[in-house]
């Protein structure tokens, strides 16, 4: 028995033996693999982390070129700013805000720029970083013309390339700056001058009878439009002035006038020059140019043989209309119209307008203007008082340009044709406004004449509009080309 004992003992622990070493084997390759995973696991995790931070860190210094870049730019405005950075999740936020707030001209930057922002980032569905930076932008047009506004960049990263790269620029509604003074530009700054309203309001005058569906019917009201003052609403913008109509009857309250149709009569450095279009061809400095002006017209008996020489010799002149002689032959306005010359105004009845009320010279003008309206369609935009009489109120209460002369052929006075011829020849000079009167029967009769030696002299012809090439302003007087001032 005691042998057996033993016999059992071995064969147990054998079998003992072999269940150990099958452990064994378990644990001899189980262990190895179970740390190799963890070091596979653990290794790749803390090179993901390692990754990570290598680019955060390339991030954060390409953010910093950002900011470094912005704040150059920044500065360059000529404005100190404050410097505001916000980061949520992806997206890092820059607000570069003016430091004097209360006078820089673009009040609520930062509540603007915050704004602008949100609405960009509504957009945004990326989930790589997003820089955004809102800071002021600077234009300039001319040296006394400039423009700020706020500007809003994005910049993306790539994951591609590492970097961040701008994807949008947004930028609001700009501000017109007055360079000189650092603030926006006024309408008073704009229109400068007494002058320039008068000729802004003339104007609005005819913009409103050609926009009218029937301008006959509002004529009356257009000519007792109250007259522009510095106290109307007159609103600066940058490619047209807004201007809110005092009270009147014309059915219209507000106008927009583009700069380019009111060129004359504003500040031309205060606007953008873009706005502009080159539509009068320029005077040639080596030619000889003269202007024939003729006077109280028109008359049945004269008139008529004026306009036929004139249509023949293919030479365009300008006619100072009586407004009781339009009122009486439309028929021959409307001829002069068609061959077309110039029409322009030299009052009702013909009075010496420095003897009269400021009352009494609106009423000859208005008259005029009306009469000459109902026959052509449109205003007589020039203005030439009989006898030349003028002085500043009768200029103001004319509210056109007054155009003189600087040759007078005296035809009303020697009344003889040959007389009318010599005179003309002999003090004719370039740049010279010709005075005659096609009411005069010598004028009638010398005329083709007149034209042939001038012509044989190089002189070519001009209307008034084209010698000051619509220039003219009210309450200055023009006596020839070079030749005017104020009244
Ligand atoms: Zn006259």
């Amino acid at each position: 028995m005691n042998d057996q004992e033993p016999i059992q003992l071995r064969s147990e622990l054998r079998e003992r033996r072999k269940k150990e070493q099958k452990h064994f084997k378990l644990l001899k390759w189980g262990i190895p693999l179970v740390l190799l995973s963890v070091l596979l696991i653990g290794g790749f995790s803390i090179k993901q982390f390692f990754d990570q931070r290598a680019l955060d860190a390339q991030i954060k210094v390409e953010k910093q070129i950002i900011i470094e870049n912005s704040q150059k730019a920044q500065k360059q405005s000529g404005f100190e700013t404050i410097k505001n950075v916000k980061e949520r999740r992806n997206i890092t936020q820059i607000i570069y805000s003016p430091k004097e707030k209360d006078t820089f001209p673009i009040a609520d930057f930062s509540e603007k720029s915050k704004k602008m922002m949100d609405d960009i980032m509504k957009k945004q569905k990326t989930k790589e970083p997003i820089v955004l930076v809102a800071g002021l932008g600077t234009t300039s047009y001319t040296e006394h013309l400039g423009a700020y506004h706020i500007q809003v960049d994005t910049y993306q990263w790539q994951i591609n390339k590492n970097n961040f790269e701008k994807i949008a620029t947004k930028t609001d509604s700009p501000l017109y700056i007055n360079q000189k003074t650092g603030k926006p530009v006024t309408s008073k700054e704009l229109i400068a001058e007494d002058a320039n309203l008068l000729g802004i309001h003339q104007v609005i005058q005819q913009q409103i009878l050609d926009e009218a569906e029937d301008p006959k019917k509002i004529i009356d009201a257009v000519l007792d439009l109250p007259v522009l003052n510095w106290e109307s609403k007159i609103t600066y913008a940058p490619e047209e002035l807004k201007i809110t109509l005092q009270k009147n009857d014309t059915g219209v309250s507000k106008i927009s006038l583009p700069y380019q149709k009111i060129r004359p009569f504003i500040q031309q450095n205060l606007v953008n020059p873009a706005v502009f279009t080159e539509d009068v061809q320029a005077l040639d400095p080596n030619k000889k140019y003269i202007a024939l002006t003729f006077d109280d017209g028109p008359s049945a008996a004269t008139t008529p043989k004026v306009l036929k020489v004139l249509a023949e010799k293919k030479v365009k002149s300008t006619f100072f209309l009586l407004g009781q002689n339009a009122k009486e032959y439309p028929e021959l306005v409307q001829q002069i119209q068609k061959d077309g010359h110039e029409i322009a105004s030299h009052s009702y009845s013909h009075p010496q307008l420095t003897a009269l009320t400021a009352d009494q010279v609106t009423k000859e003008v208005r008259e005029t203007d009306k009469a000459i309206f109902n026959a052509t369609g449109i205003l007589p935009r020039t203005f030439r008082p009989p006898y030349g009489a003028v002085n500043p109120e009768v200029a103001k209460a004319i509210g056109k340009p007054v155009i003189q002369w600087d040759i007078d052929s005296l035809d009303w006075q020697s009344k003889n044709t040959h007389s009318v011829i010599e005179v003309v020849k002999q003090t004719s000079h370039p740049g010279g406004i010709v005075l005659m009167h096609d009411i005069q029967q010598s004028t009638a009769d010398g005329i083709a004449t007149i034209i042939d030696n001038l012509k044989s002299h190089g002189y070519e012809f001009l209307t008034i509009e084209e010698m000051f090439q619509l220039n003219e302003r009210p309450l200055y007087q023009y006596f020839g080309l070079e030749n005017y001032r104020k009244i």
